[in-house]
């Protein structure tokens, strides 16, 4: 479901990814782990072309981020076919990035309208529906503010879920929130995942990664240093600098 294959990319003479690939099997969860400032975020951002890389390429179902193949040539996508490619890809971030002014339920409903893929009112009855599944059908009418940063964030994951997106991507999604509100939101996180979600989610969270993952990935300096199932990666690391990092991160 999710092809990313040799991913290069620099801000300036910086190189963040030095070739990263990594494929997401439909209905799978990669949990990706590493230091601050190794490309984790960088990484998600080109799965939605939020970044442009530099070379390489990442496939989303079959289809091509942000490029169009004619003969051997690559030629970039215009914005709308941006957009719609994005449409099909829930992003989750640490700062809920909610809009402030909207109500709870038109965060919710706000793309399905904006797309024109639903009008008003089945875009709030499908809001609801999902406020529903991170259990804040009775908040639809409070405003961001009003909500718990654990509220919110799951306001976020219903909202991440209201194009029906083919793969979910998740930004250190509980960094923000006080300890006793991470709960809450992993629990939204598990029960998408157990549903069959294809995701990918950017988390130093040990325990959910390995109740959920079935790929752990292990980024250093812009490469996959180890990856695979979480019993490996996580409790019997090959690498000296995934065990310095989980000692420190445990
Ligand atoms: P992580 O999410 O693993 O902490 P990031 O992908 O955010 O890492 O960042 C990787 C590196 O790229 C960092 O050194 C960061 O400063 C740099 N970086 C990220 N975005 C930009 C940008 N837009 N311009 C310049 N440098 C950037
Ligand atoms: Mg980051």
């Amino acid at each position: 479901m999710i092809e990313i294959r040799d991913v290069h990319k620099s801000f300036g003479q910086h190189e963040v990814l030095k070739g990263v690939s990594l494929h997401v099997a439909a209905g799978e969860v990669a949990v990706v782990l590493g230091p601050s400032g190794s490309g984790k975020s960088t990484l998600l951002r080109s799965v939605n072309h939020l970044e442009k890389v530099d070379r390489g390429q990442i496939r989303v179902d079959g289809e091509l981020i942000g490029y169009r193949r004619r003969g051997n040539k690559l030629y970039e996508l215009k914005e709308r076919e941006v957009l719609k490619q994005r449409s099909a890809i829930g992003f989750v971030f640490q700062n809920f990035n909610l809009f402030p002014h909207l109500t709870v339920a038109d965060n919710v409903a706000e793309a399905p309208v904006a797309t024109g893929r639903l009008r008003r009112k089945p875009a709030r009855a499908k809001a609801l529906e999902l406020l529903g599944r991170v259990g804040l059908a009775e908040r639809a009418d409070a405003y961001p503010r009003q909500l718990s940063g654990g509220q919110q964030q799951r306001v976020a994951i219903a909202r991440a879920l209201a194009l029906d997106p083919k793969v979910v991507l998740f930004d250190e999604p509980t960094s923000a929130l006080d300890p006793e509100l991470v709960g809450e939101v992993l629990d939204a996180m598990l029960d998408l995942a157990r549903s069959g979600t294809t995701m990918i989610v950017v988390t130093h969270e040990i325990g959910f990664a390995r109740e959920v993952a079935d790929t752990v990935v292990f980024i250093d300096d812009g490469r996959v240093l180890e990856q695979g199932p979480p019993a490996r990666v996580l409790d019997n690391p090959e690498h000296e600098r995934t065990r310095s990092f989980l000692s420190k991160v445990l």
